[in-house]
């Protein structure tokens, strides 16, 4: 059996694991390095090699593809990685990097329930990383911090540990002012915040390859002096294989981020004005593979050959092919034609997407990014606002 067709069976069997998956966004002020970033997460997870990632160009598992050079752009992707022994589903929704994808971006975290924001160690918290925060907070979607182009604090800019700590100390606190202030209405704030005791904030160069948090540093028994001398010394490798950027990434994905299980009884409420007294409610809340279908479109794509494919986060019952379901709205119902997920960039067809996951859909041609996709006739999901600073407009 080929490598992509064991990921798509492990990916397909974690599905119906609600408790293993972590549905994510990376999200970062433009030239952040959040590519860079996404590319290594895939490396790291098989999904492309490891001499592409960090170059832009993420590539496809498949053998024969192996030379086309696939580059990932825009598109949601689902791997695995094992943490503390047990196989867990990572769901990566890509985020436009710029601001005037600003409705994207919001759109994105509506079907997600972490979100990793990177900022760039040199520039420090930079408007759109306000932007991006404010986005995910408003949709109830947890923080968790990476600060990268360490490596150029070390060789560029010659800064000693001191100077490096005081800068970083600086970015985290600035983003935890940014996140306090954006939610004071919350309860449990500092469950918001992200701190390196917790191990919430990561450190290190996408470009290179390297990261590091608190935990991961207990792990290897590397500290930031191992690192700075590494670095100095130009061996980026032995650094990169000593703490590998994309482990200590996707261990503090698995560790922080929740899963759809104890994130959506406490988004719902967030992002649905519904009845919380019925059964459709007791479905979203429990994540209910058997109950209603509940679809929220947060994306409509166009593929070459299946036309328009509609991706989201379902968050009750499971996708089928041949269901008839209705789309907030409009009159009548569609037909779901196939059911798919995204693997390294692409839509692998799968029997059905369970509750919890981010599924593509093809056949629901009514449905514009923004639908509610539903298998009876419910209050829709709220209109997910666009803020692109400094105006807000409703979508
Ligand atoms: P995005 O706009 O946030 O997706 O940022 P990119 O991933 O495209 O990175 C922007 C630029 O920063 C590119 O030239 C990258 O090679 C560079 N870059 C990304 N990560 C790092 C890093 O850790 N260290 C250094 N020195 N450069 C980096």
């Amino acid at each position: 059996m080929g490598r992509r067709k064991k990921i798509v069976q492990e990916c397909e069997r974690l599905m119906d694991e609600p408790e293993h998956i972590r549905n994510i966004a990376i999200a970062a002020h433009v030239d952040h390095g959040k590519t860079t970033l996404s590319d290594n997460l895939l490396a790291g997870a098989g999904m492309i090699s490891d001499e592409t990632a960090g170059e832009q160009l993420a590539m496809d598992t498949e053998e024969d593809e192996q030379e086309r050079g696939i580059t990932i752009d825009a598109a949601n992707v689902s791997m695995t990685h094992e943490y503390e022994g047990t196989n867990h589903l990572i769901n990566l929704i890509d985020t436009p990097g710029h601001v005037d994808f600003g409705g994207d971006v919001t759109r994105a975290m509506r079907a997600v329930d972490g979100a990793l924001v990177v900022v760039d160690a040199v520039e420090g918290a930079m408007p759109q990383t306000e932007t991006v925060l404010r986005q995910a907070l408003r949709e109830g979607v947890k923080p968790t911090l990476f600060i990268n182009k360490v490596d150029r604090l070390i060789s560029e800019l010659q800064e000693g540990p001191e100077e490096m700590q005081r800068r970083l100390v600086s970015v985290i606190n600035d983003v935890n002012e940014l996140i306090r202030g954006m939610t004071e209405d919350m309860d449990d704030i500092e469950d918001w915040t992200v701190s390196v005791e917790d191990g919430t904030v990561g450190f290190g160069s996408a470009l290179y390859k390297w990261g590091v948090s608190m935990p991961s540093m207990q792990a290897t028994g590397m500290d930031f002096g191992d690192i700075m001398e590494l670095e100095r010394n130009d061996q980026r490798q032995e650094l990169h294989d000593r703490t590998p950027l994309s482990d200590v990434v996707l261990d503090m994905v698995c560790e922080h981020f929740p899963n759809p299980v104890k994130a959506q009884p406490r988004r719902i409420p967030r992002i649905w004005r519904g009845d919380d007294e019925t059964e459709l409610a007791e479905g979203m809340r429990l994540v209910d593979e058997t109950g209603e279908v509940v679809f929220m479109v947060t994306d409509i794509g166009m593929d070459p050959h299946a036309g328009e494919i509609a991706s989201g986060r379902v968050f009750s019952g499971s996708l089928e092919k041949g269901q008839e379901l209705y789309v907030s709205g409009t009159a009548g119902k569609n037909r779901v034609q196939s059911v798919g997920i995204y693997m390294g960039g692409e839509r692998e067809e799968v029997e059905r997407v369970p509750a919890g996951n981010i599924a593509a859909v093809t056949g629901l041609r009514d449905a514009i990014a923004g639908s509610t996709v539903s298998s009876v006739e419910m209050t829709p999901f709220e209109s997910i606002e666009h803020i692109s600073e400094p105006v807000i407009t409703k979508s």
